[in-house]
């Protein structure tokens, strides 16, 4: 006779059905797993490699204070990040707030007044809507010409439109936004951003391309900066922290355009020169050291998610067996209730604040209320596991992270549980 299933084990009085679920699911996403590895080894000599090259030592993790001009170890934490990206310059630091500040910092550098921008893969992440128009100080408001490329039926790039917008003589920027954010359109592939770039630079050389990286980075063997992308910017406390950066943010492509960006960040003429690391640049290097594998983890981890919940017959982007371009693993709840019953389980399976319940909110940036799970070391980190969304149809649960595969299966089951308690499964 079979012995008792670990899942049985796990939790003994759940459903007979969500055991079943559980080992189909982990039966299915083995071989995925295994495919895994090979990234993570890719990535992992990769960011090692970089590290050598740019002889990291101690000296490198000292703090500095003040002004803080000629910090060894900040300049050499750049150094890395241009290596581990293939760019001419990178801008890492602590004073970036968050993802969206070091891509308001590049966009901001890159266009002037009279300037066009142009989305092309529709829409923007919540929090950028803002910094484009809507609110004080943003681009519009500073003289800048904003236009969207919608998305094609399929979700998929509009390329012949996007070149289309690229040749008005004011255009400068075109805006490509990797992860699928909170929207169910498929996440672009660097291939796919390599295709955008190479098709929109034949048609206006003198376009700036500026790629949102955020979650993408180690999930493939390359990144858009690979690709032709001038500007690739992301968020320390995503892929490239690997949990460990306590905060920051990164912008890394050409010279010049990450000089504009520290221009933004400190000011004209100073630029880069200045900014204190308060200390954490071993954590930020640390970090990054395991950033590949605790990437791998969280991809793991959103692989079984997607195969437990279409097993239990929710509609889930990726499915688990598609190649995956970021962490974010959606499942469409359909209700406000089951969104938020999700979230109250995951919150409960953390390591941190398990004992306090998410609700939703109206978070600054956001136009729809959300609710966001993340019992978390670094506050808000979402390389940790989390799950949040948009208190609006169809209520997706975007479900991203965590430092081990262990968590983020643990989490799933337990979200999965109290879907089925409280009959939204
Ligand atoms: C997370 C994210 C950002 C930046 O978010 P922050 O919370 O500001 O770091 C930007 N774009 C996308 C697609 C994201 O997922």
């Amino acid at each position: 006779m079979k012995s008792l299933s670990i899942y049985a084990k796990l939790l003994p009085d759940c459903p007979g059905r969500l055991i079943r679920a559980a080992e189909l699911a982990m039966e299915r996403v083995r071989p995925h797993w295994a495919r895994a590895d090979e990234l993570v080894l890719i990535n992992q000599a990769k960011v090692l490699r970089a590290f050598q090259e740019c002889q990291v030592s101690d000296i490198h993790f000292a703090g500095s204070t003040g002004y803080a001009y000629g910090d060894l170890g900040r300049e050499r934490i750049e150094q890395v990040f241009a290596r581990v990206f293939g760019t001419e310059a990178a801008l890492v630091r602590a004073q970036f707030a968050s993802g969206t500040h070091a891509i308001t910092c590049g966009l901001f550098g890159a266009l002037k007044a009279g300037d066009r921008l142009i989305a092309a893969a529709g829409t923007p992440y919540d929090t950028l809507r803002t910094v484009i128009s809507g609110a004080p100080g943003s681009l519009t408001e500073w003289g800048v010409t904003y236009e969207e490329s919608p998305l094609l039926a399929d979700g998929t790039v509009d390329i012949a439109n996007v070149v289309r917008l690229a040749q008005q003589p004011d255009a400068r920027v075109v805006f490509i936004q990797r992860s699928r954010g909170y929207s169910l359109r498929p996440t672009l592939s660097v291939t796919k951003i390599g295709e955008i770039i190479a098709a929109v630079k034949a048609a206006n050389p003198g376009i700036i391309c500026v790629v949102d990286n955020c979650y993408g980075e180690f999930t493939q063997e390359i990144e858009p900066s690979n690709v032709g992308a001038d500007l690739v910017c992301g968020s320390l406390i995503k892929n490239p922290g690997g949990g460990i950066a306590p905060t920051g943010g990164y912008v890394v492509g050409r010279q010049e355009l990450v000089d504009r960006a520290a221009a933004r960040l400190f000011a004209p003429g100073i630029a880069g020169e200045v900014g204190a690391n308060f200390g954490i640049n071993r954590l930020i290097l640390q970090g990054l050291f395991l950033a590949p594998h605790v990437t791998g983890e969280a991809l793991r981890g959103a692989q079984f998610t997607a195969a437990l919940f279409a097993e239990l017959g929710l509609s889930v982007r990726p499915t688990y067996d598609a190649e995956r371009y970021d962490l974010v693993q959606a499942v469409e709840l359909g209700t406000g209730e089951g969104l938020v019953a999700f979230c109250e389980a995951v919150q409960k399976a953390s390591p941190v604040d398990a004992h306090v319940r998410p609700e939703p909110w109206d978070m600054p940036g956001y136009t729809d209320q959300v609710v966001m799970a993340a019992g978390t070391f670094n506050m808000g980190s979402s390389i940790e596991l989390s799950a949040d969304g948009p208190m609006r149809p169809p209520y997706a649960v975007y479900f991203q992270g965590g430092l081990t595969r262990e968590h983020v299966v643990w989490a799933a089951l337990n979200a999965a549980n109290e879907l089925m308690a409280r009959g939204h499964l």
